[in-house]
């Protein structure tokens, strides 16, 4: 029980902040480290005490080959996995990343391996390296971040904390999930899971900008992926994603190889060759990047000191190249943006070292893009710089991401919450709702905001009372009233109304963690949980009254405003409106929700006629230049309702992954 209660995140993690002394976090006793988990490569980089990130290499350098082989007694990643894939092809997992969290219906590319379905009944894909061993790739992933970590503890002389992994930003719930699940098998604290794009973003500091769109082009080995970021109020949002899942170096490689064999006027080449021009291939592509010309010795395909310059394979490769910038440019139709618009465009990935690649990126999007960090580390120095700040360290001029530690919400009408930012969700957070008003004699908006778990609002802490005033007089549900929920990175709030017809605006500042030690909220959190029963009952019965009321004073608001009207309300019908509203004033002491809401169906039935005529009549009126309310015959003096929940899903803007 107890573990199923503990926060995750808020010890040491959730920082008070305190209007004038703030408090440094408390410091976690390992390092916080950032890792890049690649389909091709995978990288460990650290940024501690606020410092600048850097990778983290053994003797192979710092981009460990996302390669593990079975192959022999040991279980082997990287380089030397990738030097047995030759002998054992079927033994050595390559691209593990594609098939994470996936079922085997889903595996669509080519793979040397057997992949059989679990037997759990999960549909899971599994590896069947040998006979007695059939893999999940959460399982293989879990190795190459088992090297990571023991690389980062020897090369740092201490224990990892936790770590930041960054995942694609168009990975599901599946696959992210699968992704923590790899990290926490090799023994890591998952702080959280980045995007990739928004972690490339934070390594060029692009979060201090406050504001921008961005795009980010990323290029890998064997995908690539396109993504538009937005950032407002100091968080990113991810507003379009695209690319292409088989497209990436390799196919430079192959295009280059294929030119290779035939330089060799070699027509059917054999296992060996291929994979000799392959990676002869990849080589000379790699150093065209900085030099003009290289030359090719290749034993096995008998090509000795063949020369290639970069025009060469630059027109080799550039029909694959166009296929990018035709994906960038859909993924920005897709955001409904245009090239002008973004402030700045970011190069990810190994391929992106490909002059060509910039060069062509450049002309695509009007603007040189920013290549001056390692397209192959900005992700995991991204995921560094937050992984460093979720350990612990203060640090100047970042976005802070945290955790909120108990939801935030607003008492709507019968004291029900309705909660704007979940609890656990990332700092800073920006959220909004929008709600209408109850009747159109509601000119003002009491906003309550609150603090915990609980249905109702009298069983959470009050953080908040304002008013929105000046509403204008619209029928029910017509005015919108949009209230935004900021919470920055030292955890203040600021909580702004605005009807959105007029614009009126009201903002208030609360502190909403002021005073609230850990304790504190684990005893809100277990209190949710043991009145969990009650408290849905009870929120059920008050919706289900507010509903009621909101609909019996619509329909008692009509009928005497307009029921006198001709064609309005025919007499029989009449009866039965007012039956049904007499019903509804009854139904109203139920303490059955189910016979609440039965009366208001009933009210709702015979009323439709009614409704239908109104907003005929409304509806012609108005195009005869008049207002709604000079229809309408009379009208209360102002007074202030408490809203009524929108019927607006909230529209929640995340941080990252
Ligand atoms: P992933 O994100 O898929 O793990 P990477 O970002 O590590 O991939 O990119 C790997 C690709 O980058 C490979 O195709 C590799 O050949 C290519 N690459 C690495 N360095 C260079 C270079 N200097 N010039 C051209 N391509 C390069
Ligand atoms: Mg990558």
């Amino acid at each position: 029980m107890a573990d199923k209660l503990s926060i995750e995140g808020t010890g040491g993690l959730f920082q008070i902040a305190e209007p004038t002394a703030k408090k440094a976090p408390k410091r976690r006793p390992g390092f916080g480290i950032g890792i890049d988990l690649g389909t091709t490569h995978s990288l460990v980089a650290i940024a501690a005490n606020a410092g600048a990130p850097r990778e983290l290499a053994d003797e192979n350098g710092a981009l460990l080959p996302s390669v593990v082989s079975y192959a022999g007694p040991d279980i082997v990643v990287g380089t030397r996995a990738l030097d047995e894939q030759l002998d054992h092809p079927g033994k050595v997992v390559s691209s593990v990343k594609r098939m994470m969290g996936r079922g085997l219906a889903d595996i669509d590319f080519a793979h040397p391996y057997d992949l059989v379905e679990a037997d759990d009944g999960s549909g899971v894909v599994r590896i069947a390296v040998d006979e007695q061993r059939a893999l999940t790739p959460v399982e293989v992933s879990a190795e190459i971040l088992k090297v990571l970590k023991a690389r980062a503890e020897r090369e740092l002389g201490g224990p990892v904390d936790g770590a930041v992994l960054t995942v694609p930003a168009y990975f599901d719930d599946a696959q992210r999930q699968a992704t923590k699940d790899a990290g926490r098998i090799a023994g890591l604290n998952v702080y959280r899971l980045l995007a990739e794009p928004t972690a490339a973003a934070l390594a060029h500091g692009l979060d201090r900008g406050g504001q921008g769109l961005y795009a980010v082009y990323d290029l890998g080995g064997g995908t690539f992926d396109i993504s538009i970021l937005r950032l407002r109020d100091g968080v990113f949002q991810v507003l379009a994603t695209g690319g292409d899942s088989a497209l990436g170096g390799d196919d430079f490689d192959r295009a280059l190889a294929s030119h290779l064999l035939a330089a060799a006027d070699i027509s059917s080449p054999s296992r060996v060759q291929h994979e000799a021009a392959r990676i002869a291939a990849r080589r000379a592509k790699e150093a065209l990047s900085s030099a003009d010309t290289t030359t090719c010795t290749v034993p096995e395909l008998k090509l000795d000191g063949y020369t290639l310059n970069r025009e060469a394979f630059e027109s080799l490769v550039e029909p694959l190249i166009k296929r990018t910038l035709r994906a960038c440019k859909a993924t920005l139709r897709d955001a409904g943006l245009r090239a002008p618009e973004l402030d700045a465009v970011v190069l990810v990935g190994g391929s992106t070292r490909v002059p060509k690649v910039r060069q062509m990126v450049e002309k695509t999007f009007g603007k040189p893009p920013l290549a001056d960090i390692d397209p192959d580390k900005v992700v995991a120095y991204g995921a560094a710089i937050q992984a460093d700040v979720l350990s612990g360290s203060p640090r100047e001029g970042i976005t802070l991401l945290d955790v909120v530690p108990l939801s935030l919400g607003l008492e709507t009408m019968g004291g029900i919450v309705e909660a704007i930012i979940p609890r656990n969700a990332t700092i800073p957070i920006s959220a909004r709702q929008v709600f209408t008003n109850y009747s159109e004699q509601q000119t003002g908006m009491k906003i309550h905001v609150v603090q915990g778990e609980r249905e109702l609002a009298d069983d959470c802490r009050s953080l908040a009372r304002f008013e929105l005033k000046g509403i204008p007089r619209l029928p029910p549900s017509m005015a919108r009233v949009e209230v935004t929920f900021q919470l920055d990175a030292d955890a203040l709030l600021t909580v702004t109304a605005r009807e959105l017809m007029t614009g009126v605006k009201q903002t208030v500042e609360v502190k909403p963690t002021y005073g609230l030690s850990d304790e504190e909220v684990d005893r809100m959190v277990m209190a949710s949980l043991d009145h969990a029963g009650d408290d849905f009952a009870a929120r059920n019965l008050a919706e289900a009254r507010v509903e009621l009321g909101r609909v019996a004073l619509a329909v008692r608001t009509a009928v005497d405003e307009t029921g006198h009207l001709p064609g309005i309300l025919p007499e029989a019908e009449r009866q039965q409106v007012l039956a049904a509203l007499a019903n509804a004033d009854e139904a109203m002491k139920s303490v059955d929700a189910k016979a609440v809401t039965a009366a208001r169906e009933a009210l709702e039935a015979v009323s439709e006629p009614m409704a239908r005529r109104r907003m005929e009549r409304a509806l012609h009126a108005g195009m005869q230049g008049k207002s709604l309310h000079e229809i309408e015959t009379t009208l209360a003096d102002e007074d202030t309702l408490d809203q009524k929940r929108g019927s607006h899903s909230p529209e929640q803007i995340e941080q990252g992954a």
